[in-house]
């Protein structure tokens, strides 16, 4: 059978673009469709914008800390919402036009319209109407946020995609969830000036991350102001002359500029025309893909969110990646979803990398814990009231070293280059044989040798 295409990718986010590059670098024909703007989630409304929102937010506590280390303040700094949404829309224009040009330098042909699939070869462009006949096609469609239809007056709730753009900066934010997007938000306006309340289910912030580090955010959140609200949901929303009103759970009502919905993102695939070509999904609408990335259809793939395995961009990357190598360049590597640095941009920031202490105790009969708490050596002159806190989680048998999880400044950058001796398969003991940097906040990683605790299967 001859076709139009080797590989027809739909979405140009992280995955798709890495994937159509890689693929056009074999030799392969290439063509890639996106609806909206080159980049993806990651670049035009979440990773990259939200890393800059962090960097604004941070100069907060700068300018407080300045005059303890001599500075004097001519007059007290003002925010300009306007001039960083302008900034960070200039930034990742420049991105995006990078992405495309990358792709065009790698011969991909790309079309800026929505794509549907019609069979297991075959794509339709909805504005042209052209069908194309692709060997494989590539579905990195990402994900979109998960809001609630079943709340009265959801319709007056953003979401993560419009918060970057508001036209008014929210003095008065509700948050609802308490996962990544949540608490980064949260931290975000919080130091930004705005009033933020965070509403959630669960009764702690971040399920799924370490206790330790879980409690030690909970702790920074609330000195920079962000009220914390456990066990608590919005059960309706009104839209009054003097702003939005929410109904709470518990009985309470809150007023609000805007209301952030950040209950988890759903795959993207309303719509795509999986059926057509009878691709199967999960229950939550995931494809369903094997350990290469290949879903029921052999000529049909799907990498990044849309899968619904890890939701970070350097995954969709690696899978699309590797997915392209295995396609078109011979090779047989395949994902390593093993130690997968990640953090959680708040202020202070989440590290963190491998099994948390309570993964690591339902895994292992004997597990170590070493964990520390200090102030950094910043606030000793500015007298912030911030702590670092860092735990390393040891195989108490074999002494390797499990995970690692960091709340505080760079924590981020230091988990990133701990993931390679995790990796690796380092041991408590090459920890404690590294030589300390001074002064560092990194340098307790290596000298932290008191076990603060040992717990074996039977206790
Ligand atoms: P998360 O999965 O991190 O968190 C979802 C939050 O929504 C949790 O607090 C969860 O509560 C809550 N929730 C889920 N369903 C409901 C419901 N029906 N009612 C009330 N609350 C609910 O999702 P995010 O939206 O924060 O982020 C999406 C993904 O994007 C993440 O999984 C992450 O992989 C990625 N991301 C990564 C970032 C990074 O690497 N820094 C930054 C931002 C996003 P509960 O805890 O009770 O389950």
């Amino acid at each position: 059978m001859t076709f139009d295409l080797d590989l027809f990718v739909i979405g140009a986010g992280s995955g798709g673009v890495r994937a159509a590059r890689i693929a056009a670098g074999h030799g392969a024909k290439v063509m890639v469709a996106e609806e909206f703007r080159i980049g993806g989630t990651c670049v035009i409304r979440g990773c990259v914008p939200k890393k800059l929102y962090v960097y604004a937010s941070r100069f907060a506590g700068d300018f407080e800390a300045a005059e303890s280390f001599g500075w004097r303040l001519a007059q007290k700094p003002e925010f300009d919402w306007n001039k960083l949404v302008a900034a960070k829309e200039a930034e990742i224009s420049r991105l995006s036009g990078l992405y495309a040009a990358n792709l065009a330098k790698a011969n991909v042909e790309i079309v800026q319209e929505r794509a549907e699939i019609e069979g297991p070869h075959e794509v339709l462009l909805k504005t042209s109407g052209r069908r194309l006949t692709a060997r494989h096609i590539l579905v990195a469609t990402g994900g979109a946020p998960q809001m609630h239809p079943e709340i009265p007056g959801i319709e007056h709730a953003i979401s993560s995609n419009e918060i970057f753009d508001l036209p008014d900066f929210p003095q008065k934010l509700v948050v609802v969830g308490s996962g990544y997007i949540a608490v980064e938000f949260a931290s975000i306006f919080a130091r930004l000036g705005a009033e933020v309340t965070l509403l959630f289910r669960a009764d702690r912030i971040l399920r799924g991350f370490d206790d330790f580090m879980r409690d030690g955010l909970t702790e920074a959140l609330a000195a920079a102001g962000a009220r914390q609200m456990a066990g608590v949901l919005p059960t309706a929303i009104d839209n009054t002359a003097d702003g939005l009103r929410i109904n709470l759970s518990n009985g309470e009502t809150l007023a609000a500029d805007q209301i952030l919905i950040a209950t988890g993102r759903a795959p993207h695939t309303v719509g795509l025309g999986l059926e057509k070509a009878g691709v199967e999904r999960e229950w939550n609408g995931a494809i369903r893909v094997d350990c290469e990335s290949r879903t029921n259809v052999p000529s049909i793939h799907a990498v990044g969110d849309v899968t619904h395995r890890i939701n970070l961009t350097p995954v969709a990357i690696r899978e699309g990646h590797l997915l392209a190598d295995r396609l078109f360049g011979g090779s047989v590597q395949m994902v390593d979803y093993d130690f997968i640095p990640t953090a959680v941009f708040t202020t202070p920031e989440i590290g963190t990398v491998g099994l948390t202490e309570t993964e690591a105790r339902e895994k292992y009969p004997t597990v170590d814990i070493y964990q520390t708490s200090f102030r950094p050596m910043k606030a000793t002159l500015s007298g912030g009231a911030d702590r670092t806190r860092m735990k390393i989680v040891v195989d108490g048998d074999s002494d390797r070293v499990l995970g690692v999880h960091i709340l505080g400044e760079d924590a981020g950058e230091m988990v990133q280059a701990l993931a390679i001796s995790l990796r690796l398969g380092a041991k408590k003991a090459d920890f404690d044989a590294t030589m300390a940097l001074h002064p560092s906040a990194a340098e307790e990683l290596v000298t932290l040798r008191t076990r603060t605790a040992r717990y074996t299967r039977h206790q």
